[in-house]
């Protein structure tokens, strides 16, 4: 049925099979119901392992998907319970979300992308989810992602700065990135640990590339940067 295919793609939904379409016209809301597809039923949701069924759960359950134009749109389907030997009785992974996830992956990659680009509460309007909501799928997604990113990799100008929280009380070190604006990485207090612990985490190699380094002139942050990357350039400011 090709409109099945054409609700699967405005859904960003892979390996699973449209059963129907409903508009809920109580909620305003279009709701899809959907099954794994071949190959994709009965997995763990923490391994994805294939396993024996266990019962039917909690019966049907909704995922928030991606809208359609102004329309909120949600993947409804079952959500047996499987035993799996490594995990014991656990809900049945879905091809379409991540585990204990009440978001589809295409709607947590948009809200993940969002907050690279703009400010929370822009992504909490325009999503139409809570501020807690985004933290949590920046979470989930980041922790699918971090493995495959090195963050450290290819730096050449970056600058070091403190900046203060709790009303001056407390104090976090940054470093970014001057030629992608990207944070690089974020550290507590500001002191010659807390630098070093950068520079360590960096290594020798990587350290001897960097070109350029911004910061104030604190002594003691002079005194690190002079110690673990004595060819770098250094400037007052970006
Ligand atoms: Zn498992």
């Amino acid at each position: 049925m090709r409109s099945a295919r054409l609700w699967a793609g405005l859904l960003g939904v892979d390996k699973a099979v449209v059963e129907r379409v409903e508009f809920d016209e109580d909620e305003g809301v279009v709701v899809v119901s959907v099954r794994p597809g071949r190959g994709q039923r009965r997995r763990c949701g923490v391994c994805r392992r294939r396993c024996a069924g266990y019962d039917q759960g909690e019966g049907r359950r909704r995922w928030r998907a991606l809208d359609l134009g102004t329309i909120r749109a949600f993947v409804e389907a079952d959500a047996p319970r499987v035993s799996c030997l490594v995990h014991g009785v656990v809900v049945a992974a879905v091809p379409w979300a991540r585990h204990g996830a009440g978001h589809t992956l295409a709607f947590d990659q948009t809200v993940a992308w969002l907050a690279t680009v703009c400010s929370k509460s822009a992504v909490t309007q325009l999503m139409r989810i809570a501020w807690r909501t985004v933290g949590a799928v920046v979470a989930r997604v980041w922790a699918d992602t971090a493995g495959r990113v090195d963050l450290l990799a290819g730096l050449r100008r970056i600058g070091i700065d403190e900046i203060s929280y709790r009303k001056g009380h407390k104090y976090l070190l940054v470093v970014v990135d001057h030629d992608t604006g990207r944070l690089v990485w974020v550290g507590k207090g500001r002191d010659q640990a807390g630098l070093t612990a950068f520079f360590t985490l960096l290594g020798p190699r990587r350290c001897a590339q960097l070109t350029h380094i911004s910061s104030d002139s604190a002594r003691w942050m002079n005194e690190v940067i002079a110690t673990h990357c004595p060819q770098a350039i250094r400037a007052a400011d970006p």
